[in-house]
């Protein structure tokens, strides 16, 4: 029997399931947005046109091999950096391993700085490295933000990594990565010492203005279906040097990423990053200020700053369970994210941000709203109606 999720699952479009019952709005744009009609032609094209192994010496294979490279090149442009400096993995989980994992080759462990807001992509090694020996200190994040002079006051001579990510998954609070690395470099010149600064951005790129140029971060993690492209893929980002890996094997990728390139998603990806200026941020404020504005006055209380945010995330609080609350508003026809994530194999980690950033009494209750392109404000308007109606 094709069940209601079953339908959801197979369906490219969610918000245009004619099939259903219920008319379905998708509003759960921050764990995945659908791929772009651009992105899956690429996708189809170059499956169908570029089957050649990229490192194959024969014609085809170099033409496999120029096309990777063009989508390096348009990554980057994208980006604002050299394309010397991306690097393709699977997704922004691998980018972020890749980095995180180069520390447990250390000979003498030091210390690491993560914030209290990262996604379990970063926090997931919190563990692994403390057991390897390593001191982890948790950043503050009060209200969703990480505080530039905090982090400078627990700069040690120790310190190897600093990871703070560029815009939280789940409050959509924009960090200041300029200002908290401007204060990284300031230490590092006064101890003498490298210090590695990570960000993760894959919520940042694609809901805000975003390049890395200035940013002057060490390196960054990009994901390919936050941004329409295919999953599957993501960029690592590493301004110098080569880090050392845990994973080896046919070299590609400078070493850093053995394994055939899955060129299909690449250049769909390249395609993502070309169209990233295609945003209408207008269109997302409006709705995320229809929802706002409807809920003003009711038991829901609005978690996401209303400034330093991106308008693409917003974190309610309902006075029910945030599965329960989930639960009606799917059955209105409304996907949206658990904030308590108890339903997913992220349990309780939206629960510990919403806690970390000083919101512990509304933290089983709350709920994620993301908005995309594909959204309409009279779906917006059916939401906001819904979630007051809780
Ligand atoms: N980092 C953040 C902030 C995310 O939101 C996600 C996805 O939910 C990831 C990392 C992991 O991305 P991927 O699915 O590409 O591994």
């Amino acid at each position: 029997m094709i069940t209601h999720m079953t339908l959801l699952c197979l369906c490219p479009r969610l918000d245009r399931i004619g099939a259903m019952q219920t008319k379905t709005c998708y509003f759960d744009n921050a764990a995945t947005t659908p791929i772009s009609r651009a992105c899956l032609k690429t996708y189809e094209d170059t499956a169908l046109e570029y089957m050649a192994n990229p490192s194959a010496s024969y014609e085809a294979g170099r033409d496999s091999h120029r096309l990777l490279e063009d989508s390096r090149s348009r990554v980057a442009k994208a980006l604002g950096v050299k394309g010397g400096s991306i690097f393709f993995t699977s997704g922004a989980t691998e980018s972020i391993g890749i980095v995180m994992s180069s520390l447990l080759w250390a000979k003498t462990p030091g210390e690491v700085l993560i914030s209290a807001i990262e996604h379990e992509a970063v926090s997931a090694y919190v563990p692994i490295l403390k057991e390897k020996g390593w001191s982890v200190r948790t950043i503050p994040a009060r209200g969703g933000f990480v505080d530039p002079e905090t982090l400078e006051g627990m700069l040690t001579k120790s310190t190897r990594l600093v990871a703070v990510m560029a815009v939280n998954n789940v409050l959509g609070t924009i960090q200041d990565i300029a200002g908290l690395s401007q204060v990284i470099r300031r230490k590092e010149a006064e101890f003498g010492r490298r210090i590695f600064f990570f960000s993760d951005c894959v919520q940042a790129l694609g809901k805000t203005d975003f390049t890395l140029a200035g940013l002057d971060v060490d390196g960054a993690s990009f994901s390919g279906h936050k941004i329409h492209g295919p999953r599957g893929v993501g960029i690592l980002y590493l301004a110098s040097g080569r880090l050392q890996v845990l994973s080896h094997g046919g070299g590609q990728e400078g070493g850093i990423r053995g394994g055939t390139e899955n060129l299909p998603a690449i250049a769909a990806l390249a395609t993502a990053c070309s169209q990233l200026d295609d945003r209408d941020d207008g269109h997302i404020l409006k709705m995320n200020r229809l929802v706002r504005d409807t809920l003003a006055g009711s038991r829901i209380k609005v978690l996401s700053p209303e400034t330093g945010t991106t308008p693409y995330i917003l974190s309610l609080a309902t006075p029910l369970p945030s599965e329960v609350a989930l639960r009606m508003l799917q059955d209105k026809g409304y996907l949206v994210s658990s904030g308590s994530a108890c339903s997913n194999n992220a349990r309780g980690k939206a629960e510990s941000i919403y806690r970390a950033c000083g919101f512990d009494r509304y933290a089983s209750g709350a709920i994620r709203i993301s908005f995309s392109r594909d959204n309409t404000i009279e779906e917006a308007e059916g939401l906001a109606k819904a979630i007051r109606e809780l």
